[in-house]
């Protein structure tokens, strides 16, 4: 069996400012906090909030792309959920969505696959006399950076500077190098070698992202700072803002209802990981791979409908760079996945002929109704099997046609939608359809 467990890290960039309140505000007071991680007492975003977000998306994805039977309203949430008409609607547990996430409904309740790590600060961009910097402290650095050399350290007044900036760093009357970071002055003690920085591999993760795309977003103008002064420098630089508080159900401003909020500035660099459960610990046919394939297009929204709270108010949209699991990998691990439940409902209906005919033979009457109830169960199960499998394979047929439709380029993708249907015989049906 392959691995029960995978940690993927994500790194993200924010392009708008991210809000993410401790919830529970008064209207008109100025108490909307953002959540701080009590250890470092610096801003993060929840997992839950990722979560909470991937969940949403993942499921608007595969709605999108097709994914009807089934899945419903209340699998966005996982739990029983009001429909449009105001009907209550439970959690499939079928599919996909369901699956990753976990679901809770009245027949079952389970986990999900994924869990997912706070956000937390691995670069903030700060403005200086010399132009927007990303800043980070020594404490960061050393957690979670490979700088191919021994830790780093910092004094409270001293800075470390990337190559890049150098030559454009300001000189005091001392002629020392120095800079403002907001309001804080400090000065420069070494430069270091970001451009060659990589993310270290833990005893957790396998799968390492590559700083390069950042760096490069960030155009490598890296500053360090000890912690404390990195902890100062980044509360008082997040965006406050004051907004009016809309009444959610009239949609009109609240008469004095102002209130005040604080959020993460666009540009602010974030690192989170996710791990991942492998199905078979559960004795499930999915590979990793599809669950892996579900959080991360529900990430591919991220970018478009943003994290976090006021999402309407343009707030929130960040991106999640590089490290995506192969497309084609995810179709094809879907194929084999869907070869599997082939195999499994080949077995069962064998299995069911082979007792019904015991059944028709038996005579007495208690091992006659002991074997129906074995039949039964067995049904049930082949049931729940071939309800997966229209699931995906109405999906699979959908998104056929709508790669055929925007990409031409796609062939390896779109010889395996074939594959696919043709393990179910299906490929005529489709055609004959369109
Ligand atoms: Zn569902």
């Amino acid at each position: 069996m392959s691995e029960p467990f995978k940690t993927k890290k994500y790194l993200a960039i924010a392009n708008e400012p991210v809000f993410v309140g401790t919830g529970g505000y008064r209207i008109g007071r100025v108490d909307n906090t953002i959540v701080r991680d009590p250890a470092t007492n610096l801003p993060k975003i929840p997992g839950s909030t990722i979560s909470g977000n991937a969940r949403y998306y993942s499921w608007l994805a595969y709605k999108s792309e097709g994914m009807n039977k089934e899945m419903n309203i209340a699998c966005s949430k996982g739990k029983t959920t009001k429909d449009e008409n105001g009907k209550d609607q439970e959690a499939c547990g079928i599919c996909q969505v369901c699956l990753t996430y976990g679901f809770i409904n009245s027949k079952e309740a389970h986990s999900g696959l994924a869990y997912f790590s706070d956000a937390r600060i691995l670069f903030f961009p700060v403005s200086t006399m010399i132009g927007t910097v990303w800043l980070t402290s020594d404490e960061i650095v050393n957690e979670f950076i490979n700088t191919g050399s021994e830790p780093i350290t910092t004094g409270n007044d001293k800075f470390l500077y990337s190559q890049s900036i150098r030559n454009s760093l300001p000189q005091s009357n001392e002629n020392k190098k120095i800079l403002n970071f907001g309001w804080i002055m400090l000065e420069a003690k070494d430069s270091i070698n970001s451009e060659n920085w990589k993310l270290k591999k833990d005893a957790d993760t396998d799968e390492i992202v590559n700083l390069i795309e950042i760096l490069n977003r960030i155009e490598n103008r890296i500053c360090v700072v000890s912690k404390d002064v990195f902890h100062h420098i980044v509360n008082s630089n997040l965006e406050t803002r004051t907004s009016v508080s809309i009444n959610p159900i009239t949609g009109a401003a609240e008469s004095g209802a102002l209130f005040t909020y604080e959020a993460l500035p666009r540009g602010t660099v974030f690192i989170f990981d996710v791990t991942y459960e492998n199905p078979a610990n559960y004795m499930k046919d999915e590979s990793m791979e599809i669950v892996i394939g579900t959080v991360e297009k529900g990430f591919n929204l991220f970018s478009s409908l943003g994290i976090g709270g006021m999402g309407t108010r343009g707030f929130g949209k960040i991106e999640i760079i590089d490290n995506r699991l192969d497309e084609k990998k995810y179709w094809e691990k879907l194929k084999d996945f869907i070869g599997k439940l082939n195999n499994n409902l080949n077995e069962l209906e064998t299995k069911i002929s082979k007792l019904k005919q015991e059944i028709e033979n038996e005579q007495d009457k208690n091992k006659k109704k002991e074997l129906t109830k074995e039949k039964d169960k067995l049904e049930k199960e082949k049931q729940a099997f071939e309800q997966k499998k229209s699931l995906w394979m109405e999906y699979v047929g959908k998104v056929k046609t709508q790669k055929e439709v925007c990409v031409n380029n796609e062939n390896d993708i779109l010889n395996i939608f074939e594959e696919i249907l043709l393990l179910n015989g299906e490929a005529n049906n489709e055609q004959n359809q369109s």
